[in-house]
């Protein structure tokens, strides 16, 4: 007993204060999918080769928007490395949680 006592006092605290002081993640950690809006041309070539789906172009009359959904996405990053423009990325931000779906939604849009 007096050893283990001993040995935890000996090691001190090894974890982190989370959430108050949030772990900073290492580079080439995959987390969460940013559009940059100011380049995207809306070529949907991202859309087409996300394998959950879990983002969408849509074509109206006067506008293209382009959907990223947090629900589901698996971090693989298949729509950085295909998306010409660089206008896509991830980064290394973690805390998704949520209360809704809707609050996992990211979209840009541009008039036609
Ligand atoms: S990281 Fe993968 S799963 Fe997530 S949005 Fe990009 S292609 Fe889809
Ligand atoms: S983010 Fe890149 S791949 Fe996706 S629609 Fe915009 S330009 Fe195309």
């Amino acid at each position: 007993m007096f050893d283990i006592l001993k040995k935890t006092l000996k090691t001190g605290t090894v974890t982190v204060n989370y959430p108050k002081k949030p772990d900073i993640a290492p580079a080439g950690f995959r987390g969460r999918p940013e559009i940059l809006s100011d380049k995207c041309t809306y070529c949907g070539e991202c859309a087409s080769v996300c394998p959950p789906g879990v983002i969408w172009l849509e074509e109206g009359m006067s506008e293209k928007t382009l959907t990223l959904s947090y629900c589901g996405c698996i971090f693989c990053g298949r729509c950085e490395e295909v998306c010409p423009e660089g206008s896509i990325r991830l980064t290394q931000d973690y805390e998704l949680a949520s209360k809704t779906k809707d609050a996992l939604l990211t979209s840009t849009s541009r008039k036609l």
